[in-house]
């Protein structure tokens, strides 16, 4: 039997903070800000793992109202919910994610975002897609006002 699960989020871009993606440091003059390192993909894949194990979502398990997640690295939180997954009996089959990005170009930091958010998720980088596209100059991403992703996971029951 096979689960999936769908995750989105979004994050302000503003000056004097680092561009985080899937975990890899990005060179930018501005980055996301948040109340942990506001790494959008990693969390959009955290909330499709989430949803895919029926287990609530990201601000359940890790609330921004809470100092312990203040510049929390989301990578160590991808691990601590791939935890969960293991503890509900069910593996990864694959992640496949969206960057909606203005600007820098993703492309040439694509297969390090692979690499990083698959070490996390204990799977082969070809199991984690990353995809981006722009938002050809119009709404949020468009403008550069922020960053968002989408994600989609499936999981199967370990029998
Ligand atoms: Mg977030």
């Amino acid at each position: 039997m096979t689960r999936t699960g769908i995750g989105y989020d979004s994050h302000r871009l503003a000056e004097g903070r680092r561009l985080i993606l899937g975990g890899v440091h990005i060179p930018s003059e501005r980055g996301l800000a948040g109340h942990s390192d506001a790494d959008v993909l990693t969390h959009a894949v955290i909330d499709a793992l989430l949803g895919a194990a029926g287990l609530d979502d990201i601000g359940h398990h890790f609330p921004d109202t809470d100092e312990r997640w203040k510049d929390a690295d989301s990578i160590a939180l991808l691990g601590a919910v791939m935890s969960m997954v293991g503890r509900a009996r069910l593996r990864l089959v694959n992640v496949d994610c969206t960057l909606l990005i203005e600007q820098p170009k993703v492309a040439p930091h694509r297969a390090k975002i692979r690499a990083s958010l698959a070490g996390a998720l204990g799977v082969q980088p070809e199991y984690v897609n990353v995809k981006a596209t722009t938002g050809e100059g119009i709404g949020f991403v468009g403008r550069g006002e922020g960053v968002a992703a989408l994600a989609i996971a499936t999981l199967e029951l370990v029998v």
